[in-house]
């Protein structure tokens, strides 16, 4: 049967092609019943010729979900002057699945009539999983990339946007189809909007690079034609051809907390007028002295002259009396001149969050406590609350509790800072503990008033004004010991009413 059927496949010479050639070759009947199955198909298919001539393709070879789809191909080559394609599987003996690409042609008896199929079969079941695997892994990269929290935006070496990731379209306001094959330099301003394409030439040109591997400070610039400061880091890797991949941060954030920081710091010089009043007390008490002295002496002259009693002489006594009322008044006004100065401010009230308020200041009192061997700990819970207050005026008074507790701490062999916040029956409270040596005894029970102090150069006016500060907040100041060394300054607030609500249930 085989060789009267195999007009022109039963030859020498065609018997050994189809043994040697490395792909499958198979020959079908009209019905689909195999009368040729070469040896690279008994390879790949673990199936002897002998096996499973005579029976139909689809009944051994074909996976059932594709039975139908091979038939109708079949079919469809039965009637087609020209090779058909197909891509399907087949399933080997042991039940491993090949996927193989055909080229299927028709072969005709004498009369023209179809005799038989001839399928040549490439094994593309490597190749395809390749494919999937690099398709998967690009897949894979892009998830990566948009899962990234910073914008990552590919270009080609002409500048032309390849990918625009999530974070990317949310920084910068456009869809990433909007921007394929866009220019980056939409995104930047000028000057280096129309710089960007030389820069890309130079680099390119001479390998001279500005910023490859380096992090740089850079303008960006939004859809809405916001400029906004950003961080930018670009690689570049070679893909066949050559791709930069630039990660933007928009810092824009915390370049407002460092303009805000700048700004409470220029308040707390303002503040730090406290500070000022070392030198100022000094020119004050000497000031002061000439007036209350001239004034002891003239009130002094004054009763002299009185004792003598020489009724002529009482406009001498009203003269002496008046010069002395003169000197108590510019006495008093340069009281008042040193009162209007530490209180130039007026009270400002407004809600804040206290742990932002404590924060900021501390940023700035802690300045230099490292360099003297302190560790500074901040505790701040999320609950501590908001109050009606004056924030500089408060942070002034961080400000003096943790500059006293790095002094307080200079010779200590214990040297820790510990500033925290919390809600307490009700009220804020911040604290600033040290562990240095405690509040000297002699000064314990006058430590809030004015002119108290252990320190050579200080002025002892901290503590008064901060109380001061905090009974006009309506709170209180207090000291307590801290465990094992040191001591404890805890001031308390009243929170914002309608926050003692949401926070104390
Ligand atoms: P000054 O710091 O100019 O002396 P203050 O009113 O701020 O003025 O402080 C008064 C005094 O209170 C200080 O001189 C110091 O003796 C004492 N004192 C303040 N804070 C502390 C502290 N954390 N530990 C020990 N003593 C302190």
């Amino acid at each position: 049967m085989r060789g009267s059927a195999l007009s022109g496949f039963d030859g020498s010479l065609e018997d050994e092609i189809l043994k040697t050639v490395e792909t499958p070759i198979v020959v079908l009947d009209r019905n689909g019943a195999v009368v040729r199955f070469n040896e690279a198909s008994e390879r790949l298919t673990g199936f002897a010729a002998t096996e499973i001539l005579d029976r139909k393709i689809w009944e051994f070879l074909i996976l059932d979900e594709e039975i139908e789809a091979v038939r109708t191909i079949f079919e469809e080559t039965c009637g087609a002057s020209t090779p058909t394609h197909f891509v399907n599987y087949w399933k080997t003996k042991k039940g491993e699945r090949r996927l193989i690409e055909w080229s299927n042609q028709r072969l005709n008896d004498e009369e023209g009539e179809v005799a038989y199929i001839l399928a040549t079969g490439i094994d593309i079941t490597e190749s395809k999983s390749r494919e999937v695997a690099l398709s998967e892994s690009k897949a894979f990269l892009r998830s990566i990339i948009d899962a990234s929290p910073v914008a990552v935006i590919t270009i080609d070496d002409k500048g032309n946007i390849l990918t625009f990731s999530h974070e990317a379209e949310k920084t910068f306001g456009y869809e990433e189809a909007e921007l394929l094959g866009s220019n980056i330099n939409a995104l930047m301003p000028e000057p280096d909007r129309s710089a960007h394409d030389g820069y890309i030439r130079g680099y390119l040109e001479t390998g001279e690079h500005r910023i490859i591997g380096k992090a740089r400070a850079v303008k960006a610039q939004r859809k809405s034609g916001e400029i906004f400061p950003a961080i930018l880091h670009v690689t570049e890797f070679a893909d066949g051809s050559r791709v930069f991949v630039g990660f933007v941060e928009d810092v824009s954030s915390q370049a407002a907390i460092e303009s805000r920081l700048k700004e409470t710091q220029v308040q707390l010089q303002h503040a730090g007028r406290v500070g000022e009043m070392g030198e100022m007390a000094t020119s004050i008490a000497h000031e002061l002295n000439q007036p209350l002295t001239a004034s002891a002496s003239l009130a002094g002259a004054a009763a002299l002259t009185l004792k003598k009693v020489d009724f002529s002489g009482r406009d001498g006594v009203i003269a002496l009396l008046d010069d002395a009322v003169g000197e108590i008044r510019r006495a008093s006004d340069i009281i008042r001149q040193m009162r209007d100065f530490v209180r130039k401010r007026k009270t400002a009230k407004s809600l804040h969050d206290i742990n932002k308020v404590v924060e900021e200041a501390c940023a700035i009192a802690v300045i230099g406590a490292e360099a003297e061997g302190i560790s500074v700990k901040t505790d701040f819970q999320a609950n501590a609350g908001a109050a009606q207050l004056d924030r500089t005026q408060i942070q002034q008074v961080v400000t003096n509790l943790v500059r006293n507790a790095i002094d307080a701490m200079h010779n200590s062999p214990k040297k820790e800072l510990t500033i925290s916040t919390e809600r307490r029956n009700g009220l804020i409270e911040v604290k600033v503990a040290d562990t240095g040596f405690g509040i000297p005894k002699e000064l314990k029970s006058r430590l809030f008033e004015a002119f108290v102090t252990s320190k050579e150069d200080g002025l002892g006016v901290g503590l008064s004004i901060s109380k001061s500060i905090i009974d006009a907040h309506r709170g209180d100041l207090l000291v307590a010991d801290n465990k094992p060394s040191g001591c404890v300054f805890i001031f308390r607030l009243p929170p914002e009413a309608h926050d003692d609500a949401e926070q104390n249930p």
